[in-house]
């Protein structure tokens, strides 16, 4: 036992070794739209992800909308772009209806990774309480374009951000209206979904849709079991 022990400690600093020449170290360097992020979380604490990836891999832009009971229900919407997800937390969730404006309160950006994490933010951490994967796929400019990504960061940076989501639930063009610039705190937007075929006026999807898309748990089983990465 002694002598399989020490052989096998003696072998992990060259396993180590070897693994930092192959592979790169995502979680030391931190990016600037993460920097906010990282700051208001103590990683030995919460097991949601430190981030660090620049991009998802994936071609399409990647959208999230997690379902989290912190000190107050919201849902968070997550927009890929430009190596981050950008974030808004929206107290009643999006709305199919194109004459129901929901309230969008931008927060800090989010790591890529973060659009798989379902689980459990411990109680006294930042955003402590119950997270749900309520809605992901992917998002793209309303219009065709040449250049997609760029009219999206014009949008976002206008504060008129216009896009299509392809969820599982959530489907269509959608707009974030910013109302408010918000300086010292964050802006605040808009989430207004458009006419057309997707729409579907007086529908409280919120209400109708209230298991994990991903696991298909409900909030009480996510806040009783344990939290995943859940990739697919
Ligand atoms: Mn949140």
């Amino acid at each position: 036992m002694a002598t399989k022990k020490a052989a096998s400690i003696k072998k992990s600093p060259k396993k180590a070794g070897a693994r930092k020449s192959t592979t790169r170290k995502a979680a030391k360097r931190t990016p600037p739209e993460l920097a906010e992020y990282r700051r208001k979380r103590d990683f030995s604490k919460t097991s949601e992800p430190e981030g660090g990836a620049t991009t998802s891999g994936a071609k399409a832009l990647r959208f999230v909308i997690q379902k989290h009971a912190a000190s107050s229900l919201h849902f968070d919407l997550r927009l890929e772009l430009d190596g981050a997800m950008k974030s808004w937390a929206v107290p009643k969730g999006p709305s199919l209806d194109p004459v129901v404006k929901r309230l969008a309160m931008q927060v800090e950006d989010h790591p890529i990774e973060y659009n798989a994490f379902e689980g459990i933010i411990p109680a006294g951490e930042y955003g402590g309480g119950t997270v749900m994967l309520w809605d992901r796929g992917t998002y793209t400019f309303w219009q065709r374009d040449p250049d997609p990504v760029a009219r999206l960061r014009e949008g976002y940076a206008k504060g008129d951000f216009k896009f299509v989501l392809k969820g599982k639930r959530l489907q269509g063009s959608w707009v974030l209206v910013r109302i408010k610039r918000g300086r010292p705190v964050k802006p605040q937007w808009l989430l207004i979904k458009h006419a057309d075929e997707f729409a579907r006026s007086g529908y409280d999807i919120v209400a109708q849709e209230q298991t994990s898309v991903a696991t298909d748990r409900t909030m009480a089983a996510i806040a009783a079991g344990k939290s995943l990465n859940v990739t697919r």
